[in-house]
C-alpha cells in the first residue's frame, strides 16, 4: 500500500539532516505546519518515523525520584544542584553515551569529566571499540562515502546488514546512485554481500557469500593466503567451498576501486579484534593489484564523532579515564562494562544513550545500587533506573550541532524548530552541571 503524499503543510524546510544513524543523510526536507513538523521528505522508514512521532514518550520536565521510588517533577535549579552534588560527592564517577548528541556537548561533557575525574566513555566500549583497537594496532586505509559513490564499482558488505540498519547507504552512497566514474549507477557496480544469515542486503547483492559463523578470522586468512599465490588444499573453509573463495580474490583483484564495508557481525564474533586486524591486512595485500579501502559501518550518527573528538582532545578514543587528573586508557580496564562489572562506580550519568537496552543484565544490576543521571530526550528503560532525569533537546531538530558522519565528515546540523518549553540543549545542561561543580569545588577550597 502506498502512502499519501503530505498536502497539509504551510512550510518546507530543505536540507535539515537525519539524526539517527550514522549516514547522517542532510538531504532531508521537514514540512512544517503552524511550527510543527508534519512531514518528512527523503527520510527512510527509520528516520521519518523518529522525526515525525517525536513527541511519543518524551520527557518533558526535570525529574528526581521520591523516597517512595516515583520520578516527581522539579524545576531546573535543583535538579542540577543535585546532579552536581552527587558528582562532587563521588569517587569512580562515568560519564557514558554521547553518541547521539553533537560534538559541542561532547566538548563540554569533557571538560565536565576533567573536572570531577570521571571515566568518559561511549557506545564503542560496546560496538566497534575492537575496530578502534585495530586500527590502532595496524592503521587502515580509509574512504569518503563520496569516493565510493563517484569510483568504486565494486563493494562488498561483510558482516553488516545496511537494507535494515542504514537503509538509504546502497542508494545515497554505494550500489543505485550516478557517480562521477559509475555513469550508469547500479550497472556499472558489483555489490557482494559476505555474512552466515540471508539478510535483507544479501537480497539486493548480486552475489551473497554465506560463512559459517565464528570462523570470520579462517575465512579472511584463507583469502590473504590465496592473494598472495598459495595453494587451498582444503575443499572448503569456514563453510565456503574453495572455487568461491578463488572467484571472489578474482573480483577483488580485478576491482577497479574497491570499498569494504564491515559491522558488528565481524567485531562481536570470536576473534573480535584479530578479525578487523587481518581484514585491514587483506586490503593492504589488494591494494597491490588494485585501489581498496574500508570503512566501519557506525550505528548512532555521532559515535564517531565522540571517538574523534575524544582523540582530538585527550589522545584515546573511548573509555577515558580522567581520575589521576590527567586521561589514561586501558581497554578492560578503564572500559564502562568492566568498570560496572567490578562495581567500581559509585555514579552514572548517561548523556543520550540507554544503557537499559544496551548494557549486559549483570553490569546494569549495579546501576540500580549507586545514584544514577539521565540527559535524554525519551523514556527509556534507562528511566525506571534514573534518580533523577534531565530533559533535553534534539540534535538537528531543536538544537544546531556538529556531528560526523561513519567516514568522519563532519555535517552541520541546523535547528528547524522550537525546543520544547521545559527542555534544554545537552550543551547547556552540561555547562550548568559544569559551572555548579566549579562553585562547589571553590567554596571546598574556601572552607
Ligand atoms: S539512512 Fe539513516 S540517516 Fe539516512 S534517513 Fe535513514 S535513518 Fe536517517
Amino acid at each position: 500500500m502506498t502512502e499519501k503524499p503530505i498536502t497539509d503543510y504551510d512550510e518546507e524546510i530543505k536540507n535539515c539532516s537525519c539524526s539517527y544513524c550514522g549516514n547522517n543523510c542532510d538531504d532531508i526536507t521537514y514540512l512544517l505546519k503552524d511550527k510543527k513538523i508534519v512531514g518528512v521528505r527523503h527520510a527512510c522508514r527509520l528516520g521519518a518515523s523518529k522525526i515525525i512521532n517525536d513527541e511519543d514518550q518524551r520527557l518533558l520536565n526535570p525529574m528526581i525520584r521520591n523516597k517512595e521510588g516515583i520520578l516527581e517533577e522539579t524545576t531546573w535549579d535543583i535538579a542540577l544542584d543535585k546532579t552536581a552534588k552527587l558528582l562532587s560527592e563521588s569517587t569512580r564517577p562515568i560519564l557514558y553515551g554521547w553518541g547521539e548528541t553533537s560534538i559541542e556537548a561532547i566538548k563540554q561533557g569533557i571538560d565536565l569529566a576533567e573536572a570531577t575525574g570521571s571515566v568518559m566513555d561511549n557506545q564503542s566500549t560496546i560496538c566497534h571499540g575492537a575496530s578502534i583497537q585495530a586500527f590502532q594496532n595496524v592503521g587502515h586505509p580509509v574512504m569518503t562515502l563520496g569516493e565510493v559513490k563517484n569510483r568504486a564499482d565494486v563493494i562488498i558488505y561483510i558482516g553488516t546488514n545496511p537494507m535494515d540498519d542504514h537503509p538509504r547507504h546502497l542508494s545515497r552512497y554505494t550500489a543505485f546512485p550516478e557517480g562521477f566514474f559509475r555513469r550508469n549507477g547500479r550497472e556499472d557496480r558489483t555489490i557482494i554481500t559476505i555474512d552466515p544469515k540471508y539478510t535483507n542486503t544479501a537480497k539486493v547483492s548480486d552475489e551473497w557469500i554465506k560463512f559459517n559463523i565464528n570462523e570470520d578470522y579462517a575465512f579472511l586468512n584463507a583469502l590473504r593466503s590465496i592473494l598472495k599465490g598459495n595453494e587451498i588444499e582444503s575443499e572448503e573453509i569456514a563453510g565456503v567451498s574453495r572455487e568461491k573463495l578463488y572467484e571472489l580474490i578474482e573480483i577483488m583483484k580485478n576491482a577497479e576501486y574497491g570499498a569494504l564495508f564491515f559491522g558488528l557481525g565481524l567485531t562481536q564474533t570470536l576473534a573480535k579484534q584479530r578479525n578487523i586486524d587481518i581484514l585491514i591486512q587483506l586490503i593492504e595485500d589488494l591494494n597491490q593489484y588494485s585501489k581498496w579501502s574500508m570503512l566501519p559501518m557506525r550505528g548512532f550518527f555521532n559515535v564517531n564523532g565522540f571517538n574523534i573528538a575524544m582523540t582530538s582532545e585527550t589522545g584515546y578514543p573511548y573509555g577515558v579515564d580522567f581520575a589521576r587528573g590527567y586521561p589514561r586508557y586501558m581497554v578492560g580496564e578503564t572500559t564502562t562494562i568492566d568498570l560496572l562489572n567490578r562495581r567500581e562506580p559509585d555514579f552514572f550519568m548517561a548523556v543520550a544513550a540507554d544503557p537499559g537496552v544496551q548494557f549486559p543484565g549483570y553490569s546494569i544490576q549495579h546501576l540500580a545500587n549507586i545514584p544514577t543521571v539521565q540527559i535524554d530526550t525519551h523514556w527509556g528503560p534507562y528511566t525506571e533506573l534514573s534518580d533523577i532525569v534531565l530533559p533535553s533537546t534534539r540534535v538537528g531538530v531543536e538544537t544546531e550541532g556538529t556531528a560526523y558522519r561513519m567516514d568522519s565528515i563532519p555535517i552541520y546540523m541546523k535547528k528547524v524548530i522550537d525546543k520544547q518549553k521545559n527542555c534544554h540543549s545537552d550543551e547547556w545542561i552540561l555547562s550548568e552541571i559544569y559551572k555548579r561543580i566549579l562553585r562547589i569545588k571553590e567554596e571546598r577550597r574556601d572552607n
